[in-house]
């Protein structure tokens, strides 16, 4: 991308038919611009109701001109807005002028980006402007915005703050060596090193979970075949769309949806009905069942509720599952059983839920369990962290848990204070205070034009 100092210009609206279409200039001659397009040099943050001009002349549109100096504006540099009327011509005619006039098409996320180098945002914040953008779920957009009011910054620098002052007790002693003893015998170090770790485990931990809130949950529907798993899948999307019938073993390959649960993004998988099978086809649906199932965030394991001596999987399958995502135990059809909707616990302390897929009695029982594993509806500690937010805070902890290590063993402390230094640019990559050159580029170009 080129330097700042030259004036960048997008639509910041959506292409297409719409009331109002917005324009936006960032750069030194936004001033300038909007005195040759309109005739009028804007005010400071007044809105003035102008015509923007070509250059014989001729009305493009008439509109709104707002102007914001800097430094107090979205990117730090004079903006200029222009609020013209929508569709698919005037904007670009209008666009195309201010082009005329000096400015560049800006690139994706530029805007953003100047925000970023002109100490407006942050890295996670501009990261958030993004994921507002995009979020495709109530909680999403929620936890997103909390991320841009600087909720993850801080508990990024809360971390950094407390790895700091160890850094300080750690380099003073490496410098006077009798400080260096009193340091390891009180055993403050120690317990310094554990408090962070812990700090930034639980970190790690609202991480992850943002992480599925931002995927989306996971989840696969696992079952014999006519349990109800397709129905399941329908009742909760409330669309006809996965397969449902009566013959057993119709349901041959992964049908794979994404529905909002009560403002929660889940891809649900529907699998081939399980059962022993000599059929090659069928076999094969299994058998990727089963993969996706190892993989997924949630397994729901459906039976049917009248026949309860079925576990939902022959046991051997049972055992590809040691250790996949939370499961919860569904009794299906609990109106031809003539069941109450229940949540109970079995020994293992899995939920068992007793529902309907036709009536619908007892479905908000697995819906509100699923909100809980997701993030939660008001979760405040939920991240909407992205992998490399994730990477870095996984790289950090391994840090620390090596300083651990080598503290317990009576390893140098030149070589405890180096994973400490680390750890803290490992930290610094999270909010962009260690920048490298080639991730801006990622980050920025995902961005749209515009923002
Ligand atoms: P799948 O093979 O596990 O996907 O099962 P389906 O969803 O295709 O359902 C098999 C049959 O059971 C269909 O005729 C459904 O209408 C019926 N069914 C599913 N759930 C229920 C339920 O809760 N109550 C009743 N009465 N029938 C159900």
């Amino acid at each position: 991308m080129a330097d700042s100092t030259d004036t960048i210009a997008a639509i910041a609206t959506p292409a297409g038919r719409g009331g109002i279409a917005v324009l936006r200039l960032s750069g030194p001659a936004c001033v300038s611009i909007a005195a040759e397009l309109t005739g009028t040099v804007p005010e400071s943050r007044h809105a003035h109701f102008v015509a923007f001009r070509d250059s014989r002349a001729e009305v493009i549109d008439r509109g709104l001109m707002l102007y914001f100096p800097a430094p107090a504006s979205y990117t730090g540099e004079d903006v200029l807005e222009l609020h013209g009327h929508g569709g698919r011509t005037l904007p670009r005619l209008l666009l195309a002028r201010t082009l005329e006039l000096g400015a560049r098409h800006a690139e994706p996320g530029e805007f953003s980006r100047r925000a970023f180098l002109n100490d407006k945002l942050d890295l996670v914040q501009a990261e958030a402007v993004a994921d507002i953008v995009d979020s495709g779920s109530r909680q999403a957009a929620r936890s997103a915005m909390r991320s841009l009011e600087g909720d993850f910054s801080r508990k990024i620098d809360a971390v950094v703050e407390s790895l700091i002052r160890l850094r300080v007790d750690v380099e003073g002693a490496l410098d006077f060596p009798e400080e260096e003893l009193e340091l390891l015998e009180t055993g403050g170090l120690k317990q310094g090193l554990v408090e962070c770790l812990e700090q930034l485990r639980r970190l790690l931990e609202n991480a992850e979970r943002g992480g599925r809130l931002r995927e989306g949950l996971r989840i696969v529907i696992l079952g014999r075949p006519n349990v109800g798993k397709s129905s399941l899948l329908n009742c909760l999307s409330r669309s006809e769309r996965a397969i449902v019938t009566s013959v057993p073993g119709t349901t041959r390959d992964l049908i794979e949806e994404q529905i909002t649960v009560g403002g929660l993004t889940v891809n649900m998988v529907d699998t081939a009905g399980i059962r022993e099978t000599g059929d090659v086809i069928e076999r094969e649906g299994i058998d990727r069942a089963l993969n996706a199932a190892a993989t997924a965030d949630v397994i729901l394991m459906m039976r049917d509720a009248g026949e309860t001596r079925d576990t939902a999987l022959p046991e051997e399958q049972m055992q590809r599952l040691h250790g996949a995502g939370e499961v919860i135990i569904i009794n299906n059809k609990i109106d031809l059983a003539g069941e109450e909707a229940s949540l109970q616990y079995d020994a293992e302390g899995r939920p068992v839920i007793g529902l309907s897929a036709t009536t619908g009695a007892g479905v908000e029982l697995l819906t509100d369990r699923l909100l809980e594993l997701g993030g939660g509806e008001d979760d405040q500690d939920v991240i909407l962290a992205r992998g490399r937010h994730m990477d870095a805070l996984r790289r950090a902890v391994s840090l620390l848990e090596q300083s651990l290590v080598r503290l317990e063993e009576h390893i140098t402390l030149e070589l405890l204070a180096e994973d400490l230094r680390v750890a803290q640019s490992t930290l610094g990559e999270i909010t962009g205070e260690v920048a490298v050159d080639d991730l801006l580029g990622e980050i920025f170009s995902r961005f749209c034009i515009g923002k």
